[in-house]
């Protein structure tokens, strides 16, 4: 950030009197510029044994697979996020169930939560953002071209809850990603 989006004046990044990080200040309007974590929340839609999946018309990861979902809004819960999301991603309506999981992302300041739902109907179609819309059952999943990594651990849990019929939500967190 280089200029106060409140006044258009130039920005300093300093600590703040009393604060412990440095902060984006405006010192012509007195406004610091609170960084703060976002929140991408998802559904994981399902349909007797299938689940759905989008494959991303956007980057990043375009081309592929992921579970509807993307960033909250201001002004919606994390279930409005996550049904609105898999509106606009896969033009699918669904019945949301419990949230599933929450993935703490630190080194990319994110928090991705997934709800289960289940899908009302068949007439779903890829929205703007997605190439393709499919059902897949266990041994369909694409796993080499699942698009993030909170995604995959979200599929895993899920398959195994179902195998064991052993449903809980599921905390964790991940870090950066392994050098190749
Ligand atoms: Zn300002």
């Amino acid at each position: 950030m280089k200029f106060c989006s409140d006044c258009g004046a130039p920005v300093e990044f300093r600590i703040p009197p009393g604060d412990a990080l440095p902060r984006h200040v405006c010192d012509s309007c007195g406004t610091i510029h609170y960084q703060n974590p976002k929140l991408v929340v998802g559904a994981l839609p399902e349909w007797g044994e299938r689940i759905l999946l989008c494959k991303r018309a956007i980057e990043p990861c375009y081309g592929k697979w992921t579970l509807p979902a993307g960033f909250m809004e201001n002004n919606e819960t994390t279930a409005q996020a996550a049904a609105r999301e898999t509106l606009e991603e896969a033009c699918a309506r669904i019945e949301l169930g419990e949230m599933y999981t929450l993935i703490d992302v630190p080194h990319i300041s994110q928090v991705h939560i997934v709800y289960r739902a289940r899908l009302l109907d068949l007439d779903f179609r890829p929205g703007v953002e997605s190439l393709e819309v499919a059902l897949f059952d266990e041994t369909e999943i694409p796993w080499d071209e699942i698009a993030f990594r909170t995604i995959a651990l979200t599929l895993r849990h899920f398959f195994d809850d179902r195998r064991t019929r052993s449903w809980s939500f599921h905390r964790s967190s991940i870090g950066p990603p392994a050098k190749p």
